[in-house]
């Protein structure tokens, strides 16, 4: 796999993916509906070193969780578009927007979660699991993606 990269709108913000992400979630949750004004939000789960930025600093910004979850969005400091997020203050794992990405079906959704509030013309695949709300990623994850994440969190 060539290895993905991205930026924001303005371009002073650019970094690469190092390795394939553990997972790719496409949330339809009402949190992330409101954060990015759309439908819903597409996530790649990877470790944070493996995001390189190869240009710019990314700005943290907290985000009021109404799940209560501490939720820090990363966004480029001057065109402010989000980038990646850390949720529950494990800023290890970065959720990285893959609507960022130069190419962004290049990482389709392994995963719909949320779906409970999914707009109601939004048409799913039939070949993705999908979920109403949350998931256990014992169910779902492979086995090398599910090593990734004990080796991260023990
Ligand atoms: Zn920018
Ligand atoms: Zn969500």
């Amino acid at each position: 796999m060539t290895e993905p990269e991205g930026g924001c709108a303005c371009g002073h913000v650019r970094y690469q993916l190092k390795s394939a992400p553990m997972f790719v979630h496409c949330c339809h949750c009402r949190d992330c509906q409101r954060q990015t004004g759309s439908a819903f939000v597409i996530n790649a789960l990877i470790e944070t070193d493996r995001v390189e930025r190869l240009a710019g600093e990314t700005e943290a910004v907290p985000v009021p969780a109404p799940s209560g979850r501490p939720h820090v969005v990363h966004r480029c400091p001057v065109c402010k578009v989000a980038l990646w997020s850390h949720y529950g203050g494990r800023s290890q794992l970065s959720f990285v927007r893959v609507g960022a990405l130069d190419e962004p079906a290049s990482l389709p959704p392994d995963v719909h979660i949320y779906t409970r509030s999914k707009l109601p013309w939004v048409v799913l695949p039939a070949d993705v699991p999908a979920v109403e709300g949350y998931y256990d990623s014992k169910d779902l994850w492979p086995p090398e993606s599910l090593a990734r994440r004990k080796a991260l969190f023990g």
